[in-house]
């Protein structure tokens, strides 16, 4: 699929030697899907269903759900949508799941952990996704945010498939389910990388709290070492491994994402067009170089200036 438009090349995501990499786009409304689509998105690789629903004092019944999934689908038009179960707490609390006040809220009640104790609601949800996918042609992989291990992976697959789930998988945004990856694809049909949160836990630097941003940088080699394991576990499980964090939307780190064993990619639609140009103008071979020239680097700082350092000058 190749044309042009005002958007430019919207062509699917490739490396130079035809390695397909899928780039998708991160939503959490059906204007932005449209708009995704205009940018020459794939698909959705994460939708963070609880944007449809921040406003909503009582928890949206299955059918109101349902409905919402639904033209999601519809405009996708048989594209690839990974939906997000609802990721409440901390930087996205809802107003009809109160959870209380904590002194940590990120290291708290948040994602999955909040409906340990609202089982309801995420067998509802699970239950209106699986109902929208089978009433409309989709390609719907549904993944549940803040998993720690792969014992909480297994809880939620079995959740998901019970509830008619086809293509069951996890974020990976817990330093610890980074570490056990290769147990945690035993548990699941594929992994997203959230590099957001994993980048906040692995530096423990709030992403909220503008005194620390400095260190909320996923180019970190600790960082980027933790996704290595991901990647080796996924390469060895021969299943899909996404980043979804905002890692995904720096053309230059998607390089090296992808070096890492990535195999799409999810961003902003307005990154779409240069992480696509950028990603055209290497090899697998060459991003796996990179990757290690990033991995050996001492700071942020340091696998960025290593890495520029490293490509092949322009003419
Ligand atoms: C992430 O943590 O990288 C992510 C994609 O999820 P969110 O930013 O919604 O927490
Ligand atoms: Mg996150």
């Amino acid at each position: 699929m190749s044309h042009e438009d005002d958007e430019g090349d919207l062509s699917d995501g490739q490396l130079s030697d035809g390695t397909a990499i899928p780039l998708l786009a991160n939503v959490g409304s059906l204007g932005n899907v449209q708009n995704a689509l205009a940018k020459g998105a794939e698909g959705v690789g994460l939708l963070r269903t609880e944007f449809l629903f921040f406003e909503e004092d009582v928890a949206p019944s299955v059918e109101e759900q349902t409905a919402r999934y639904r033209e999601i689908l519809v405009a996708l038009d048989g594209r690839k949508a990974v939906a997000r179960t609802l990721d409440a707490g901390a930087d996205k609390p809802l107003a009809f799941l109160p959870l209380g006040k904590e002194d940590n809220p990120a290291l708290g009640v948040r994602g999955i952990r909040t409906v340990h104790k609202h089982e309801q609601l995420l067998r509802d949800q699970l239950e209106s996704l699986s109902a929208a996918g089978s009433a409309v042609p989709s390609d719907l992989w549904v993944m549940a945010p803040m998993v720690a291990d792969a014992t909480e992976a297994e809880w939620f697959a079995s959740m998901a498939r019970e509830a008619g789930i086809r293509t069951v998988g996890v974020m990976i945004e817990v330093p610890s389910c980074a570490v056990v990856a290769d147990q945690v694809f035993d548990a699941v049909d594929f992994v997203s990388i959230g590099t957001n949160d994993l980048t906040q836990y692995a530096l423990a630097a709030d992403r909220q709290n503008g005194e620390v941003a400095a260190y909320q940088d996923a180019w970190h080699p600790a960082v980027l070492r933790l996704i290595r394991m991901v990647g080796d576990a996924a390469t060895a499980s021969k299943k899909p491994l996404s980043v979804c964090g905002e890692a995904a939307s720096d053309p230059l780190l998607a390089v090296i994402l992808v070096g890492l064993g990535v195999t799409s990619l999810s961003m902003v639609p307005n990154a779409l067009r240069e992480v696509r140009s950028t990603l055209a103008k290497y090899s697998l071979e060459e991003a796996r170089v990179l990757a290690a020239i990033a991995l050996d680097a001492r700071s942020a700082a340091d696998a960025r200036s290593r890495v520029r350092d490293a490509l092949p000058r322009s003419p």
